[in-house]
């Protein structure tokens, strides 16, 4: 509630920097050629690269930009003597005639940290980054941090919006003040370790005058903290007609919709069967998000839609769909707790798995259809476009030793839902959790500075360096909401350790 507290302060100070954004874009781009892209993807990690356009989140960047808008409206080539356009001509792949770059740090000058992404992993290292050691730069199609745990009170207005993102350079003050750090709103879209470059695209939401276009940055040491994305299997529609849960601009779109379908089903001519179908909201996916944002959905029920949409309350219903058993990471007696309390607060559990998504109905495996009139797709997580480009020895996730560290990349860490331990590790590789990912960007972190008070921040001058106790992740429980003030408090290390779990109101007041 802090974090909302000072997000809320900062959203009224801001001014309107969507016009120096746009006009600086304008200037980024000058010149011939911008948007060439010369770098097939070549297959390997030490030089990698794909065009990955980015939709970003600039819905609600442009609501709250000013928060994070200094590294936009200050591009390195017209700040700094060193950071020019190349014009000359170069033999690697990924080099085109213009692009503009952020070169290479000089003998004398702070190293520089380059941080991909501003989720839960960047900006726990972010925030304790020494910045009389390092110049950082974040690059990331989002300006903020999302507070995911509390996302899906946004869609049904427990919480505003505003109350759980937190702009990276509040985060991280230097990215707005210091001369030679810089915040850029683009996505990562190839890395060549042998240069210690990285190759960016700017996000733009197609209203800007501007395609996206191709920039580089150098580095001294590479934090690779991109996340994750939701994963559909393949199943037709989904990405078409589901609503995901991730960012901020979904909150947003599920609350839009769920309004308007409240109000259009108040309208005259609408049909009984159009009626129910507009107010039947799907929820894909019995994993912690989504019981939580069914358990959201029904307190809407109960406390909004029956005192204010009167004419439609016994219309709207909610159904979880789970191909499974819901939380199945949960201790057996939390999964039997919640889903009774589920039950009794109106939520339909159904077991099935979705075969296809249409426009306005789910058709299951067993060829059973379900009208809907908003679907929200929560099925976990997989490996993102980016991470999948970057071939390193995992599949799924950028593989790292004990230290966080790319053992076939010299100054590359990586961390968060993209990062798994390698196989010669002989760890498992750890859950998709904002704990793990918090941990792991406090440790690299803490490494970090200690590399840097020893002179050792500067591209392959650490190579040697002992490096202290390895990065150890010790689990401190799972919980969930469930809605009307109850929750999951799972306390064991793992699925199947023992150990103390708690539900109903004390375990809300613990979430
Ligand atoms: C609704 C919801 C509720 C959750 N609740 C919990 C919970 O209660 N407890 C818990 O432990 N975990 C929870 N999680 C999981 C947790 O949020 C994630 O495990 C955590 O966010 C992972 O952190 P990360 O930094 O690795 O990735 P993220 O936080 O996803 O951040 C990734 C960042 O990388 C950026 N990015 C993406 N592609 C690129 C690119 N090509 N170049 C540069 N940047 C890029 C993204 O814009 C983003 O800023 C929840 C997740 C969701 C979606």
């Amino acid at each position: 509630m802090a974090l909302a507290r000072i997000a809320r302060n900062n959203y009224r100070r801001s001014g309107n920097a969507l016009a120096n954004y746009a006009g600086e874009r304008v200037l980024l781009c000058e010149g011939p050629s911008v948007h060439q892209c010369h770098s097939p993807f070549s297959g390997n990690f030490k030089t990698f690269h794909k065009n990955v356009t980015t939709g970003g989140n600039l819905p609600f960047v442009s609501s709250i930009l000013s928060f994070g808008s200094r590294g936009i409206t200050t591009t390195p080539q017209f700040q700094f003597g060193h950071a020019e356009r190349v014009m000359v001509e170069s033999d690697s792949e990924y080099e085109g005639p213009n692009y503009p770059t952020l070169e290479a740090t000089k003998p004398g000058e702070k190293p520089r940290v380059v941080v991909l992404g501003s989720g839960w992993a960047a900006c726990r290292f972010l925030k304790g980054l020494d910045t009389r050691l390092y110049d950082v730069v974040c690059i990331s199609p989002r300006n903020h941090m999302v507070f995911t745990p509390l996302l899906a009170s946004t869609c049904v207005g427990t919480l505003e919006f505003r109350s759980v993102a937190e702009p990276v350079s509040q985060i991280q003050t230097a990215l707005a003040k210091d001369p030679n750090s810089y915040f850029f709103l683009a996505a990562c879209t190839g890395v060549d370790t042998d240069k210690h470059e990285v190759y960016c695209e700017t996000v733009g939401d197609g209203k800007l005058s501007q395609e996206p276009y191709h920039f580089r940055v150098s580095y001294d040491k590479l934090v690779i903290a991109s996340g994750s994305e939701p994963l559909t299997f393949g199943i037709k529609g989904v990405k078409e007609h589901a609503f995901f849960l991730r960012e901020v601009s979904h909150a947003q779109d599920i609350r839009k919709r769920l309004l308007l379908n409240l109000m259009l089903s108040q309208n005259p001519g609408i049909s009984e069967e159009e009626k129910e179908r507009l107010l039947h909201c799907v929820v894909i996916g019995g994993g912690p998000t989504g019981v939580e944002f069914s358990g959201e959905l029904s307190d809407f029920i109960m406390r909004d839609v029956r005192q204010r949409y009167t004419h439609v309350k016994n219309y709207i219903r909610v159904t979880l769909i789970e191909a499974n058993e819901i939380l199945s990471s949960f201790d057996v007696g939390l999964r039997e707790y919640a889903t009774k309390h589920l039950t009794k607060c109106g939520v339909r559990l159904v077991r099935g798995v979705v075969k296809e998504v249409d426009a306005n109905k789910i058709v299951l495996s067993d060829g059973s259809e379900v009208p809907y009139g908003l679907l929200v797709w929560s099925t976990g997580v997989g490996p993102s476009e980016f991470v999948k480009s970057l071939k390193s020895a995992k599949v799924s996730r950028v593989g790292v030793d004990e230290w966080l560290r790319v053992p076939a990349a010299e100054d590359v860490f990586a961390l968060g839902d993209c990062a798994g331990f390698l196989e010669q590790v002989g760890r498992p590789v750890l859950p998709a959790l904002a704990q793990v990912a918090e941990r792991q960007g406090k440790f690299l972190v803490e490494l970090f500075n200690r590399i840097g008070k020893q002179d050792a921040g500067k591209a392959l001058s650490a190579k040697d360096m002992p490096l202290g106790d390895p990065f150890v992740y010790k689990h401190l429980g799972s919980m969930a909401s469930v809605g009307r003030y109850k929750a999951l408090v799972d306390l064991r290390q793992s699925k199947d350790a023992k150990g103390l779990s708690l539900a109903g109101f004390v375990s809300w007041l613990i979430w």
